[in-house]
């Protein structure tokens, strides 16, 4: 097989599926309760109004060919029609928009991007959660000032599911709440996996309109098996304004646009921009050049979303747990806000 299956490609096949008595397909009908994606093997689970119905046999025939027809032959399809009355809720079949922000690197930012931003879209009516997959500077549980807390547990249907803990309006997990800092480079890729979709799958995010993921920063096996298993709406690109550093951010962007793996990059946010001296706050000091993150935009044909300054509150605020966002007296908030806006306007066009 030349191609990785992502979940965001069984899905865009199952829209050619429809569901006669309703004369729409499975996937507007809300009808997908789960994808599974192993290999060649995928199981999808299906609702149907009642199992017994002779729709239920075409439907399931319709996605096997469909399947085959558009993802390859030689991959295995498994459907599990679900009668409605007896549907469980399927992990995440509340999460409405997964959004990964990456980079190229550490130490950019990205972190303090996606606090911001998962803030700023909860301060803009939205229902948000945040989930910390940064292994290497699990920072997150920090910026939301739930450093040392644990998340609850609790039993639905005979499954023990994690709770998010909450601050800000945002519901967070993070992997930083089960690794110690210096065991973090003795986790194995499979561990690092099996966290994060215990993260994902085994916790009660409920509704949401919009789930962070801080993803771990740079291109390799931890964030490819991350961004194929789960179906993300898009990514948002985290970067300091340096050539080099758009370098690392280019490499990073290409393996989520890759043939492999068609995620959307939605945009670019380019984090220390400028300095704004408070005496002067009309000025602009460009102290790690301009450019350079123009003409990456340019390259990807994606928007540049925001331009965020150079700020030591930034430091303090993120170390304190409350991020920027909060502090009404500071311009970076309303730039995130704005962030937020066009992060939703790119996934309305998508
Ligand atoms: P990453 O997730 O990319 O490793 P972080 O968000 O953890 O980066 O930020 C790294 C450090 O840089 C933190 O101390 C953070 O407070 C600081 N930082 C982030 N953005 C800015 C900024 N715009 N101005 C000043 N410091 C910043």
């Amino acid at each position: 097989m030349s191609k990785f299956i992502t979940n965001h490609d069984v899905t865009d096949a199952l829209k050619e599926v429809i569901f006669f008595a309703k004369q729409n397909n499975i996937v507007d009908l809300n009808m997908i309760d789960d994808i599974q994606i192993k290999g060649n093997d995928v199981k999808i689970s299906v609702i149907f109004p009642k199992l017994d119905d002779p729709a239920v046999g075409i439907v399931y025939n319709s996605i096997v060919k469909t399947i085959k027809d558009k993802l390859g032959e030689e991959i295995n399809v498994e459907v599990k029609p679900i009668a409605e009355k007896d549907k469980g809720m399927g992990p995440l079949s509340g999460v409405k928009n997964i959004i990964a922000v990456i980079a190229g690197k550490g130490g950019v930012g990205k972190s303090t991007v996606a606090a911001n931003l998962a803030i700023a879209l909860s301060k803009t009516g939205n229902k948000v959660g945040i989930l910390d997959a940064d292994i290497m500077g699990p920072s997150v549980p920090i910026m939301f000032g739930v450093e040392g807390q644990q998340p609850g547990v609790i039993d639905r249907e005979g499954k023990t599911l994690m709770v998010p803990l909450e601050n800000h309006g945002v519901k967070i997990l993070s992997l930083g709440f089960f690794v110690q800092p210096n065991q973090a480079l003795m986790w194995r890729g499979s561990m690092i996996n099996n966290a994060f979709n215990q993260l994902m799958k085994d916790s009660e995010w409920g509704d949401l309109d919009f789930l962070v993921i801080d993803m771990p920063p740079g291109t390799g096996d931890i964030q490819l098996t991350l961004a194929q298993s789960y179906n993300i709406r898009g990514t948002v690109l985290v970067t300091t304004p340096q050539k080099i550093a758009t370098a690392d951010v280019r490499r990073a962007a290409m393996m989520y646009r890759q043939d492999k793996l068609t995620i959307p990059l939605l945009g670019i946010v380019e984090n220390m921009s400028y300095f704004t001296p408070e005496e002067y706050p009309d000025k602009k000091y460009y102290i790690f050049g301009k450019g350079a993150t123009d003409v990456l935009a340019k390259e990807l044909d994606i928007p540049v979303l925001g331009r965020i300054p150079i700020g030591e509150r930034i430091v303090e605020s993120g170390d304190g747990g409350t991020p920027i966002i909060l502090n009404e007296n500071d311009k970076t908030g309303a730039i995130f806000i704005e962030i937020a806006q066009k992060v939703q306007d790119e996934i309305n066009k998508l």
